[in-house]
């Protein structure tokens, strides 16, 4: 029998190289302009076009490439910044492993210029699919020039996979984000289709945060300072108050890397315990600074998640510096700073056991409540809980009493309401429960409607009509209110401007990454326009990528979760009719557009067995 082992071709094994490094537009993003930074380069400018598909250009003013440099560096392991495996741990930047510009040029047609300051003349070399197509002399600018043009073309499989321009330009905010906040001192300019998406000066992280993020954004950052043995923190993190539904604005960095942390990111909400509305993030922007032997950053290929050797210590610093800045700013009022006065983290290791730090904070204060349970002495606690829980007791019946005065309660079947009853009978027939259920009886039983859900099945339904048929519904005036958002954000919203306006979702560029208001669906429940459009984008980006569903669909189901009615809102028997009324006019009215349940019967018969 013959052998039939083969070595791979090397444009082949860069090909299946280049799967794990270059998964998406972004990652070349990220690639090129972090090669810039190793390059020494104070400005860099990146030209995107159809969010990447068709062009990715970097060009930056750093050191340059000889010309035999350029030809060497897309080969595979081909790196400057690494000469023996020891390096590997020694530097102080990230595991460089050679690999991009080799997995780059497997995969796109690439155009590369560059010059050292030294030379008059640079080189320019052209690769296709890893084939080299030219190398000439050419008249070009201190720096490197990089262009990569139709990513992915001969891996079709690929090229399948991207998602919607949106989706990608989205991943490419979120790169460029974090290298542009990695590196405040670089000048970044970011266009997008020859337009304008970020023009960021040079200046300090406060700078660049809030020309990245807003200018409301100013106000809202409390800074964190911590110096221990083992790690530096220092950066910002977001107000309480400014905290938002959406997640987007927290931020790891590692001497000067962004990285990812689930667990530290733990230490940070548990920090903030209890003084968040629920379901929003804080944001936050925090810098370490570590001993590069200490960490290991080559357990993930894409090298955003990072070991650290003493991860639990790291933690409860991270905690802690956090509580303290959050207390410094008055948030937590009851830490007691005279006792707090030469806190310092001493000298410690990873054989050493970490305690908590001894802070004293008021575990029950809730800045939501007005008033707060005053527990002075922890052994009498039990008794007053006990005597707590029987006044909850009467007060289960005191809130009865006082709704069946309120809503005054008979009940009536939707089904046949019509023809037995009169208007003002009807709206007699509906109960509401807990501000969050409407009850009305049925023929077979009775019947327990969920409002929030209903409320987001009828919108959702009007909503997908309005877009199909292009029909403008009419629009509640309101004065224009302009609205700061991110350039993800804002470029989200331009792009699907067209059919919000046909929700009577009126929204206008203001300029920057600003929106002015002018419109708002004539039945979304009252919320303020900002609180709609921040949950209307935490849904449409958040909502799970189901490619099957169609782009309306998704706005509508956005939308409609995002103005319906609270599961806590008072409804006046005038409107639980009109709202059932409205379901069962619905196509659908048994289930949310999320799929969860709205309507459920408790059966005649089962109410009669609890009374046999
Ligand atoms: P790595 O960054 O891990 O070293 P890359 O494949 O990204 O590997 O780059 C290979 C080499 O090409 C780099 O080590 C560097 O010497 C050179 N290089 C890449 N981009 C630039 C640039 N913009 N300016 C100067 N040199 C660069
Ligand atoms: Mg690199």
């Amino acid at each position: 029998m013959s052998d039939i082992i083969q070595l791979l071709p090397d444009s082949v094994a860069n090909q299946i190289a280049a799967g794990e490094v270059i998964q998406r537009p972004a990652s070349v993003v990220k690639e090129l302009t972090e090669n810039a930074i190793d390059a020494q380069a104070d400005s860099i400018t990146i030209n995107i076009k159809d969010a990447g598909r068709t062009l990715i250009q970097v060009t930056d003013n750093g050191t340059g490439m000889s010309d035999t440099d350029a030809r060497l560096s897309f080969e595979r392991h081909s790196t400057s910044k690494i000469k023996t495996a020891d390096d590997l741990f020694a530097i102080s930047t990230m595991g460089f492993r050679g690999e991009a510009l080799a997995s780059i040029a497997a995969i796109a047609h690439v155009d590369l210029k560059t010059r050292q300051k030294e030379s008059e003349l640079g080189t320019q070399i052209v690769i296709e699919g890893s084939k080299v197509l030219s190398q000439e002399p050419a008249s070009c600018a201190i720096g490197t020039n990089f262009s990569t043009k139709n990513l992915f073309f001969n891996v079709p499989a690929r090229r399948k996979f991207l998602k919607s321009n949106t989706t990608e330009f989205g991943h490419i905010i979120s790169e460029f984000q974090r290298i542009a906040l990695a590196n405040p001192t670089v000048e970044f300019k970011l266009y997008h289709n020859n337009s304008e998406v970020f023009i960021l000066p040079k200046g300090n992280v406060r700078q660049r945060i809030v020309s990245l993020f807003g200018k409301r954004i100013n106000s809202n950052l409390i800074s964190i300072e911590t110096d221990t043995s083992i790690i530096k923190v220092r950066g910002f993190i977001g107000k309480p108050e400014y905290a938002r539904k959406k997640t987007g604005e927290q931020f790891f960095f590692i001497n000067n890397r962004y990285m990812r942390s689930a667990y530290f990111n733990k230490a940070i909400i548990n920090a903030y315990d209890q003084i968040l509305q629920p379901d929003t993030v804080p944001s936050y922007f925090l810098y370490f600074e570590a001993d590069p032997s200490s960490i290991d950053v080559n357990i993930h290929p894409t090298k955003t998640e990072i070991k650290f050797e003493d991860q639990q210590a790291i933690w409860q610093i991270l905690h802690s510096a956090v509580k303290q800045s959050l207390g410094k700013n008055n948030i937590v009022p009851s830490l007691d700073f005279d006792q707090e006065q030469g806190f310092n983290i001493p000298v410690i290791s990873k054989d050493t056991e970490v305690k908590n730090p001894q802070i004293q904070i008021d575990p029950t204060f809730n800045p939501f409540e007005s008033k707060k349970p005053q527990i002075k002495n922890p052994k009498s606690s039990a008794i007053s809980l006990e005597k707590e829980n029987l006044a909850n007791w009467n007060k289960l019946y005191d809130g009865f009493e006082k709704e069946k005065q309120e809503d005054d309660f008979s009940f009536i079947s939707p089904e046949n309401t019509q023809q037995t009853l009169t208007d003002s009978e009807v709206s007699e027939k509906y109960f509401h429960f807990k501000n969050k259920f409407i009850l009305t009886p049925v023929k077979s039983g009775l019947m327990i409607i969920d409002q929030k859900r209903a409320h987001e099945r009828i919108l959702f339904e009007k909503f997908l009509q309005s877009l199909s048929e292009q029909s403008i519904t009419s629009q509640k005036s309101l004065y224009p209110k302009s609205i700061e958002l991110d350039a993800k954000d804002h470029t989200l919203l331009m792009e699907i401007k067209d059919d919000l306006k046909n929700l009577g979702f009126d929204i206008d560029d203001f300029g920057g990454n600003a929106i002015v208001i002018n419109g708002m669906p004539a039945d979304s429940s009252n919320q303020e326009p900002e609180q709609i459009i921040d949950k209307f984008l935490h849904e449409y980006l958040s909502g799970e990528v189901d490619a099957k569903i169609q782009a309306k669909e998704k706005i509508a189901k956005a939308l409609a979760k995002a103005s319906a009615i609270s599961s806590n809102q008072k409804l006046s028997s005038e409107e639980m009719r009109e709202m059932v009324d409205m379901l069962f006019a619905c196509q659908n009215p048994n289930y949310s557009p999320f799929g969860k349940l709205i309507v459920s019967i408790i059966k005649t018969d089962e109410i009669d067995k609890r009374f046999n």
